[in-house]
């Protein structure tokens, strides 16, 4: 035999009681269900209490909202029933209707609205519902007649969250089926009478208590809540996309769990089910064919040690503290003495070893009147000082992790706090439940739905991750980078099991976000012609506010300005990946802030493309750090251009030769002074030095020129070719002298002893940089380690396809970060 229930939703249309016929019709509950509790339609409750209110303040607005009420019922009515059937369900809608209509007049006239009044007001959706779906029921070969729950539910006084009297209750339900007619009752939920027959409610989402109160008193063998979603799932699917059903879970962790917010079951049903070892049903009435969640005494390992994550969306935090509370007995008993009396019921409890303090989650209503009663309390110690006034934190929310495998699995709350910190979520207080089944902690409420959906991977998704990416700079290599994960991103889904989704992308000129993701090949197309004007502080706001876990800001631009906001956007926890080199070389403070923050906070910020694009320069310097090798010397060729003209440099051509080759091969800037004025090569030295631990600004790095000053006097670029054809007897004379030695011109950066030079050096056949072609870049780091013979990086140091892969493998870095 079983007890079943409907929720809002599932009585809430149509299309949704047509699914309660099919499923009370179907072979797994013809004929074995005495009794259907039922809510009222989804939304009437909230409605009947905005009623109520409007009532009291005088505004007749009260009076639509019953004309609504009405044409919702009877459209529902018209939709199942017909002739006398209809008339009568009309009639019965229209009666209770009156009743409501008279009963806010009162409110009205008087202004005054008592938490009685309002337990009646609200009692008539549950009676609406009730007498409706039993009348359609029993239209639809269903022998069903309805059930007013305050005949048999005998509860205390307490409008507004009565507690049910189980021995009256359950004898009152028993009698009353034992002497019944057999046919199926519709039971209505949520309400309940008090000795006296004064109407009470049960607390919000109460119909699943009153459903398993039938259950326990008729011995049911299950009660079955069915609702909108599969289940109790991991995590409430409307803040986490990647929740999933919870098969099966102990009655502890189910309490647990719905304590915290998961709002699927309302809190007090567990219990009449567990004392009884009844097993609760969780089920989708929209899809039937779903085994749902079985609540149960012992259940199997479910795999994971946490089995699901909640949380309650508005909660203040009221403190205690003061020197008094120390080693005082009974400060805590007096505490929640005076709580307990004002009926407020506390979510969370916190308490420093020092017994200095003492923290309460409340929902935020009964924070004003627990201040007020507790400044009683202890008026006399907060007179002395030995205790401060009680103040209250608000704007907060608890996030909570649930399962009974936490016992005896150790770890669990470093990955909770881990992920919290990652996605820099402040933890406001902690709180472990002794059995521990639960940790919860307070944090900002502004935080709730990042801090859910980041926990929420660190535990179910721990071989996937993913990473939010917003993207500017949408040229060669933004460009580029978008088609590379255009390219891979379903090999990465399906094999590293890594999503990478596009969030926010801008140009120049314009800027766009979309939370579910951005098809990073139209990004440019939208970009030309959608979007809001592109500002860079404005960028920073909305990714901000956008508060997405695992996000990453990727700045494929060389400006300064974007360079400049990193600080901002690391201090936001979003990582910051970047080939632009402008941070880096910029002043030495700046560039030590991002690292230093970066390190301390966890947040990543990675670089690893403004030296030599894909190269693994920076990484490997990392590694040979951290491994404990020291770092004697680098030496390198950082400039593509530069590596070019100097390769070529063999006497068969003159040196001006080389440079125009170099420009019309797109080697150069189009100034190609730019590049030989070597600027770009000392950029990277010094940030190279930097990584090595030397404190140094740019204009410490040592650039002997490679041209005559003449040239950089030149007025054009035509000019300067001019210019530099005067010279090139001197290079070839140069050239010449070295190559009588066997030896070839290199430009080459130093970087030893603390400094950081770059010079035109004269290097042997046996020179690792006589190894170069083409543009090639080449690191070549001598170590304790590697003494003898150095350890050498080589190839290709620009280009977009490297550049931008190297950027994406950085931003893989992100969505894999280190634990
Ligand atoms: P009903 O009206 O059927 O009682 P409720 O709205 O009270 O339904 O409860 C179902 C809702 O609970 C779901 O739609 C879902 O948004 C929410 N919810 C919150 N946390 C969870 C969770 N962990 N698992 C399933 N649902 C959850
Ligand atoms: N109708 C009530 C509410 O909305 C009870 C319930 O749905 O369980 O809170
Ligand atoms: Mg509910």
């Amino acid at each position: 035999m079983k007890v079943l229930k409907f929720g809002g939703t599932s009585v809430g249309s149509p299309e949704a009681i047509g699914q309660i016929v099919d499923i009370l019709k179907g072979r797994d509950h013809r004929g074995k269900v005495p009794a259907v509790v039922v809510s009222a339609f989804s939304g009437v409750t909230d409605s009947l209490a905005a009623m109520a209110g409007e009532a009291v303040a005088g505004n007749p607005a009260y009076m639509e909202r019953i004309d609504s009420l009405s044409a919702r019922h009877l459209e529902t009515a018209g939709r199942f029933l017909s002739g006398r059937e209809l008339d009568e369900a009309g009639d019965g809608i229209r009666s209770l209707l009156g009743e409501l209509s008279r009963v806010l007049e009162g409110v009205a006239l008087l202004g005054e609205l008592s938490p009685r009044t309002l337990d009646l007001v609200m009692s008539f959706g549950e009676r609406l519902s009730a007498g409706l779906v039993a009348r359609i029921l029993d239209a639809n070969g269903i022998r069903a007649g309805f059930l007013d729950a305050r005949k048999l539910v005998k509860a205390t006084g307490d409008f507004g969250n009565a507690r049910y009297l189980k021995t009256e209750t359950e004898a009152n339900i028993r009698a009353f089926f034992a002497s019944g007619d057999g046919i199926l009752r519709v039971v209505t939920g949520f309400i309940a009478s008090t000795a006296e027959g004064q109407t009470v409610t049960l607390g919000r989402g109460g119909s699943d208590l009153t459903a398993a109160i039938f259950a326990a008193a008729l011995t049911a063998d299950e009660v079955e809540i069915w609702t909108d979603v599969d289940g109790i799932m991991s995590a409430d699917p409307r803040l986490v996309k990647n929740a999933f059903r919870i098969g099966e879970m102990l009655y502890a962790e189910a309490m647990e769990i719905s304590h915290f917010g998961a709002r699927v079951l309302f809190p007090p049903t567990v219990r009449p089910a567990l004392e009884n070892g009844i097993p609760i049903l969780i089920r989708n009435t929209f899809n039937p064919g779903c085994p749902g969640t079985r609540v149960v005494g012992s259940a199997g390992d479910g795999g994971f040690p946490v089995k699901g994550i909640s949380s309650i969306s508005r909660v203040s935090l009221v403190r205690m503290q003061g020197t008094g509370m120390m080693g005082v007995a009974g400060v805590s008993a007096r505490i929640f003495g005076t709580l307990a009396r004002r009926r407020i019921s506390v979510i969370l409890i916190t308490q420093g070893s020092s017994e200095y303090s003492i923290c309460l989650a409340l929902p935020p209503a009964d924070a004003p009147v627990a201040i007020e009663a507790l400044g009683e309390e202890f008026s006399r110690e907060i007179s002395g000082g030995g205790i401060d006034r009680p103040v209250s934190l608000d704007g907060l929310s608890v996030i909570a992790v649930v399962g009974s495998g936490m016992k005896s699995s150790s770890g669990v709350s470093g990955k909770f706090f881990h992920a919290l910190g990652r996605n820099g979520v402040n933890v406001v207080a902690i709180a472990q439940g002794s059995s521990e089944s639960s940790i919860s902690a307070v944090i900002p409420a502004q935080h709730e739905a990042k801090a859910l959906n980041a926990v929420h991977e660190a535990f179910f998704h721990s071989a996937t991750r993913s990473v939010n990416l917003f993207l500017v700079g949408t040229g060669l290599i933004g460009g580029t980078l978008l088609d590379q994960i255009a390219a891979h991103r379903a090999a990465l889904a399906d094999r590293e099991m890594i999503r990478v989704n596009l969030v926010g992308a801008a140009n120049g000129k314009r800027m766009i976000f979309d939370a579910s993701g951005l098809d990073p090949l139209r990004v440019r197309d939208t970009l030309s012609g959608e979007g809001e004007p592109s500002n860079p502080e404005a960028f920073v706001e909305r990714m901000t506010e956008m508060n997405l876990p695992n996000a990453c800001f990727c700045d494929c631009t060389a400006s300064d300005e974007i360079a400049s906001l990193y600080g901002r956007i690391l201090s936001a926890s979003i990582a910051v990946v970047t080939p632009n080199k402008r941070a880096n070389s910029g002043p030495m403070d700046y560039y030590s802030g991002l690292t230093g923050f970066s390190r301390d906070r966890g947040i990543p910020y990675l670089y690893e493309t403004t030296v030599c694009a894909g190269l693994p320069v920076i990484s490997t310097l990392r590694d040979l750090h951290l491994s404990g090798d020291r770092i004697r010397r680098i030496e390198a060729v950082f400039s593509g251009t530069l590596s070019f003209i100097f390769n070529g440099f063999d006497g068969s051509r003159p040196f001006s030769e080389l440079v125009r080759e170099a420009k019309a091969k797109g080697y150069t800037e189009p100034d190609p002074r730019d590049d030989l004025n070597a600027m770009d090569a000392a950029r990277k030295a010094l940030i190279l030095a930097r990584e090595c631990g030397l404190s140094m600004e740019l204009a410490d790095v040592k650039v002997a020129p490679i041209l005559p000053a003449a040239c950089f006097g030149a007025e054009s670029v035509d000019a300067f070719f001019a210019e530099l054809e005067r010279h090139d007897a001197d290079f070839e004379n140069r050239r010449a002298m070295a190559a009588a030695e066997g030896k070839a011109l290199r430009y080459i950066a130093v970087i030893e002893d603390g400094r950081a030079n770059l010079s035109i050096r004269e290097e042997g056949a046996e020179s690792p940089f006589r190894s170069l072609v083409d543009s090639d870049n080449i690191v070549v780091i001598t170590t304790d380690r590697y003494l003898r013979l150095p350890m050498a990086i080589k190839g290709p140091g620009a280009g977009a396809q490297v550049t931008a892969g190297g950027v994406f493998a950085d931003i893989l870095r992100v969505a894999r970060p280190p634990v």
